[in-house]
């Protein structure tokens, strides 16, 4: 395979059949109808490959990396308006400017001095992105995000002592485990905090997580098609 992507001419039915998962998982598993939004994740994707979901009516899209969102979203936000845009990838405290000046919701609040950074600069420019805060709920090395034993004590920091407008948690299981241990984990933080917001699942799992309580599923590959493998990492 070259950069051919084969599901790339038919977003816009992916998008639907994906939307119709969500509002069937949502039936089956007793969640309220439309209670559970869709972050279209469109990473690596061109703006050629993001309009037909935009003019579909997809208006809620993650991408992961700051750079690469400031190059091809203002441009679609001018002909499509009412876009909101997760950063859903690592934020460097060097790119805190450009992301809280892009980004409506920033799902990977996952250390003290990312939190920092945020605090100081929404006391210069008086606004602030809605914050989730990523949590390794596996504990993994090389994974971002707060770990579980730590996220109440970081929780209260950001919300209570920074005045952060935090409103849930994020996780991204291991790929190698069954997600919904995760997504229960996740779920109860967030209750036992007051938390009401979960970013859990995506094309592989959504369901499993809607099951869960998700309120946010990122699903990319399920609606864009494949990415190039080098670029997957999030
Ligand atoms: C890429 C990515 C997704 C989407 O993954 P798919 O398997 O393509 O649906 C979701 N969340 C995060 C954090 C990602 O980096």
């Amino acid at each position: 395979m070259t950069d051919d992507h084969p599901m790339a001419d038919n977003v816009a039915e992916n998008l639907a059949g994906v939307l119709a998962e969500i509002r069937r998982s949502e039936r089956d598993h007793g969640r309220a109808a439309g209670s559970v939004c869709l972050v279209a994740v469109s990473k690596t994707k061109g703006a050629g490959e993001i309009r037909p979901a935009l003019q579909a009516g997809q208006r809620v899209f993650g991408e992961n990396r700051v750079q690469e969102a400031e190059a091809k979203w203002p441009g679609l936000r001018a002909e499509f308006p009412g876009v909101e845009l997760h950063l859903i990838g690592p934020l460097q405290t060097n790119k805190v400017r450009e992301a809280v000046e892009l980004f409506d919701v920033i799902e990977t609040l996952d250390r003290e001095k990312l939190a920092h950074a945020l605090a100081e600069e929404r006391a210069k420019r008086g606004r602030c992105p809605r914050l989730l805060i990523q949590v390794n709920t596996g504990a993994e090395p090389q994974k971002a995000g707060i770990l579980p034993e730590d996220a109440d004590a970081f929780i209260r920091l950001c919300r209570d002592e920074l005045n952060l407008p935090v409103e849930g948690l994020m996780c991204i299981p291991p790929v190698e485990e069954p997600p919904s241990p995760h997504f229960a984990l996740l779920a109860k933080i967030a209750r036992r905090n007051g938390l009401s917001v979960l970013s859990m699942g995506m094309s592989a799992d959504f369901e499993a997580a809607i099951q869960i309580g998700a309120t946010h599923v990122r699903v990319g590959s399920a609606i864009f098609g494949v990415r190039p493998p080098h670029r997957q990492n999030g």
